[in-house]
């Protein structure tokens, strides 16, 4: 790469420089370039900022996806087999709860109907 105060450094290269991938000696040429040459140092301006500007947007990626798996552990956690046996129990009460309310219900217009589970009447 031959660099002068005419000619000026790719995009790839000015894109390579910011990311950090650059190797001599083409590096050496592009920094002894970017001191002499605004056109240059502007452009790499804007290669720096969309550098940063990806890298935090990944490094949010990150985070989110960290605060996620933290969630889902503590969330596992406190579902152990025998709270969720708990739970279930629970939740048979409360439909056979429910249950009798309605055959209470039906029970003023057919009074005929014996009841199945004589302890609920
Ligand atoms: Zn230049």
């Amino acid at each position: 790469m031959q660099l002068d105060r005419v000619s000026h450094a790719s995009d790839e290269t000015l894109e390579g420089y910011a990311m950090g991938s650059l190797g001599e000696p083409v590096l050496a040429e592009l920094e002894e370039h970017l001191l002499v040459c605004p056109h240059c140092q502007e452009q790499l301006k804007e290669f720096d900022s969309y550098v940063a500007a990806m890298r935090n947007a990944a490094a949010g990626l990150e985070l989110k996806d960290e605060s996620r798996k933290e969630f889902w552990t503590r969330v596992s956690g406190a579902l152990t087999l025998r709270r969720i046996g708990w739970a279930m129990a629970i939740a048979a009460l409360l439909v056979l709860v429910l249950r009798c309310d309605c055959r209470g219900d039906r029970r003023g217009a057919r009074r005929r109907q014996p009841s199945r589970w004589p302890w609920f009447s």
